[in-house]
C-alpha cells in the first residue's frame, strides 16, 4: 500500500543535503505507513510521527536547525539520522553515550582498514602517517598487492569530516580492493571505481585521489582525480605531479590520464592530503614547498623516517596552531 504523502510537493528547499533526505525521508515514510497498516506496533506510529516532524520542518525551513541553542545541527550527523533535532552540544545523555559507542567502533574499523605502517615488497618500501581530526578519518589511505606482484597504493580525500567522510573512506577502501585483483590498467580501475562510487554516493559527496601501480625495476605510473599534487623529491630537485582530473564520485562516465616516470635510487614519491599542505599557522599554509624541503633534507633515510621527519617539521612549524583537518602523508622509494 503506497502512503499519502503529508506534504506538498511545492517547496522552497534548495540545499541539495536536505533535498537528499527529503528523498530519503519520504521513502522511509511510506515503508514504515505500510508496516504500519500491517501491524500497528506503537514504535510505527512513533517512528511515522517522527518522520512527518521531520518533513515539516524541512517544508517549513526548520530542519538542520537545533531545537536548543538555534545554531545549525552537523550535516554529518543529518546524514547519519535525519530525524535529529539537536546539534552534538545538546544531545541527551544516552544519545551522546550512544554517539560515543558509534563512533570508537567506526574508529576501530577504520584502524583496521588501514594497511601496515612500514611496507616492504618486491623493489618497494612503503610508510605512512595517518592522522584523523577527530576520532575518525576521511581520509584514505591504502596499499594493496595486485596481480603479477605490483604494489598499488592510494591516498585520497574525502569531501567533509567526521563518521559520513569515514564511511565513505570505508567504501572507497572495498571499491578499490575488490577491483585490484582484476588486474586493469591503471585508468580503467580509476574509470571503474569511479562509476562505482558515484553510484552509490548522495550528490553532495565526492573525494579526490591518487592511485598510484608501483612495478618493479622503479617504475611508477599515476593518475590523480583531483587530489593535491604528488610530489618527486631527489637530492637536489622537486618534480611535482598535477592532476589533471576531476574528484570522483561527480559523473559516472569521467575519463582519466595517468603518468608514468622512473623512480631513481635514494628518491622519494610523496603523496599527501590537503590537511598536510594547507595546515594553517596565522596566515601561512605549510605548503608543497615545506614538504619537499623536509623531504629533500631526509635523502638517504629510509621511508618511515623520511615520514617521522615530515611529522616533526609539520609539529613545529604549526606550534600551538589548531589543526583543522584530517592529516595522511605517505612516501614510496624503491628499495635498496
Ligand atoms: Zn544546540
Amino acid at each position: 500500500m503506497a502512503a499519502k504523502n503529508p506534504v506538498p510537493n511545492l517547496s522552497p528547499i534548495v540545499d541539495p543535503l536536505h533535498l537528499a533526505l527529503r528523498n530519503q525521508l519520504r521513502y522511509r515514510r511510506e515503508v514504515l505507513a505500510e508496516a504500519a497498516a500491517r501491524t500497528p506496533e506503537s514504535q510505527f506510529m512513533h517512528l511515522l510521527h517522527e518522520v512527518d516532524a521531520a518533513l515539516d520542518r524541512l517544508e517549513g525551513g526548520l530542519y538542520g536547525i537545533c531545537e536548543l541553542c538555534h545554531d545549525t545541527v552537523e550535516d554529518h550527523q543529518l546524514l547519519a539520522d535525519p530525524l535529529v533535532r539537536f546539534c552534538l552540544d545538546h544531545l541527551g545523555p544516552a544519545e551522546q553515550g550512544a554517539l560515543e559507542k558509534d563512533l570508537e567502533l567506526a574508529a576501530q574499523i577504520q584502524r583496521r582498514l588501514l594497511p601496515k605502517c612500514d611496507w616492504r615488497c618486491d623493489g618497494w618500501h612503503v610508510a605512512y602517517h595517518y592522522k584523523p581530526l577527530g576520532i575518525v578519518s576521511g581520509d584514505y589511505c591504502d596499499l594493496v598487492m595486485g596481480a603479477d606482484d605490483q604494489l598499488y597504493f592510494m591516498v585520497g580525500d574525502v569531501a567533509g569530516k567526521g563518521v559520513a567522510a569515514s564511511m565513505l573512506m570505508a567504501n572507497l577502501s572495498a571499491i578499490f580492493r575488490a577491483l585490484i585483483p582484476l588486474g586493469l590498467p591503471l585508468i580503467e580501475l580509476m574509470e571503474r571505481a569511479n562509476r562505482i562510487f558515484t553510484g552509490s554516493t548522495l550528490p553532495t559527496q565526492f573525494a579526490t585521489l591518487i592511485c598510484g601501480r608501483a612495478v618493479s625495476g622503479g617504475v611508477l605510473e599515476l593518475c590523480s582525480a583531483g587530489h593535491v599534487p604528488a610530489l618527486v623529491v631527489t637530492r637536489d630537485k622537486v618534480h611535482q605531479v598535477d592532476s589533471h582530473g576531476l574528484p570522483i564520485g561527480l559523473f559516472a562516465e569521467q575519463k582519466f590520464r595517468s603518468s608514468r616516470f622512473e623512480l631513481e635510487q635514494g628518491s622519494s614519491l610523496v603523496l599527501f592530503s590537503d590537511g598536510i599542505s594547507e595546515a594553517r599557522r596565522e596566515d601561512d599554509d605549510y605548503g608543497y614547498e615545506r614538504i619537499a624541503e623536509a623531504v629533500a633534507r631526509s635523502f638517504g633515510l629510509a621511508p618511515p623516517s623520511v615520514v617521522a621527519n615530515c611529522v616533526s617539521d609539520l609539529e613545529s612549524f604549526m606550534g600551538d596552531a589548531r589543526i583543522y583537518d584530517d592529516q595522511t602523508l605517505m612516501v614510496i622509494q624503491k628499495s635498496i
